[in-house]
């Protein structure tokens, strides 16, 4: 039985490796790799065309950005900088399909200069519906979908059966069940699953094959349950707003060392975008489609059409993961996060739930700031209830 340390050795193996040989590696012979930016895309069409969904995330602070650069404005979050950094580098050349998610503005232009650096790559933008209407949004992203499952199976040179996308969906189901779990468990034992190892754990799932991730998942999970905990005298909190450009793991233990137990976050959030369980009868791809209309989580990435929907969220989170506050943490200049902050904060604060903000890089090396800022947070919780 592998030891905890051991996976999450083996986490952090996958985090580092921006070559993405432990990536290639999970390919079977011939198999070919499609990835996609954050934040969702469906990995089920990708999986069912025979092909691995591999998550871009970009390089972090492991690399330094010499030609990116050349490629954004310089107020643009870093994200693309990075993953055009790696891309220059051949570090995507494994590659054979790349998504863009409808994420914003960013990921968009990314998609289109994807298209003139790589014209012998499939590139596809993909469209995500933002009306929640079945016979509307919800026909759409089906008729998408149906595109670009045909289209990565030519890619492929498979045939994909309704079957093949049923067992592809059966495959996610058991990734967000275990996902489920892993954020129940910490959210109900904080002290027992530091935030640092579910991240890294949540990083490794994006880049080896979903049963690779789910047999590691489940070892971990069982090897923490068998431990004695050493509790702690924390704070609770959501870190809310880092569902595109992650960010340093420095970030994520400073958080957590400053006195506070992540509780939940939005940290890779398009795995955990579709909160249940896809059925498998009937037309498969309908299924995926209508999961997505009728069960996205909410996020700053999809339309929400109730004006006080965003107000009443934060309440509704922190009252799901009994926490104490809200750290509001968003990539700089991240249009999405920042444009949403003022109606979430307003949210929270309108329910007395104490919050402060910050903003973060991926590169970001000093941790300082934020360890006053976080640490002074959960200390002022402890004594006061409350900023
Ligand atoms: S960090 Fe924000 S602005 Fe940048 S690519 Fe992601 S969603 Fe877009």
């Amino acid at each position: 039985m592998r030891s905890r340390a051991e996976i999450v050795d083996w986490a952090r193996s996958c985090y580092e490796d921006l070559d993405f040989l432990i990536t290639q590696q999970c390919l079977d012979d011939g198999q070919k790799a499609a990835g996609f930016l954050p934040v969702y895309a469906p990995r089920e069409i990708i999986h069912a065309a025979g092909m691995l969904p591999v998550g871009i995330y970009g390089g972090g602070d492991q690399i330094e950005i010499i030609r990116g650069d050349a490629y954004y404005q310089s107020y643009i979050c870093h994200l693309p900088r990075s993953v055009i950094e790696l891309a220059h580098s051949g570090k995507f050349d494994f590659l054979d399909a790349m998504l863009f998610p409808s994420t914003c503005d960013v990921i968009r232009n990314l998609s289109g200069m994807w298209q003139v650096m790589f014209p012998d790559l499939y590139v596809r933008y993909l469209d995500l519906p933002h009306v929640r209407e079945p016979s509307l949004g919800g026909a759409f992203w089906e008729g998408e979908m149906r595109t670009l499952l045909a289209a990565l199976s030519e890619v492929a040179g498979t045939k994909p059966s309704d079957d093949d996308v049923r067992a592809s969906i059966v495959v996610y189901n058991e990734v967000r069940q275990v996902l489920r779990d892993l954020y129940n468990s910490r959210r109900d034992e904080p002290w027992r699953i530091p935030s640092e190892e579910l991240y890294l754990l949540l990083r490794a799932g994006e880049v080896v094959d979903p049963q690779t991730f789910i047999d590691h998942a489940r070892a971990y999970l069982r090897a923490v349950h068998q431990e004695e905990p050493h509790i702690k005298d924390r704070s609770r909190v959501i870190v809310v707003g880092a569902f595109c450009e992650q960010p340093p793991l420095g970030l994520i233990k400073t958080i957590e060392r400053a006195g506070c137990y992540i509780v939940d976050d939005d940290f890779i959030f398009g795995n955990r975008l579709i909160s249940c369980d896809i059925p498998i009868d009937g037309d498969p791809v309908k299924n995926l489609s209508a999961a997505f209309i009728g069960h996205s989580e909410k996020t700053s990435v999809l339309y929400e059409p109730d004006p006080k929907g965003k107000k009443r969220l934060m309440k509704e989170r922190a009252t799901a993961a009994r926490a104490d506050g809200i750290i509001f943490a968003a990539a700089s200049f991240c249009d999405p996060a920042l444009l949403d902050r003022p109606m979430l904060r307003a949210g929270a604060e309108a329910n007395s739930i104490p919050c402060i903000a910050f903003k973060y890089s991926e590169n970001t090396g000093q941790f300082q700031q934020f360890r006053e800022q976080a640490g002074t947070f959960s200390d002022s919780i402890k004594l006061w209830g409350g900023v």
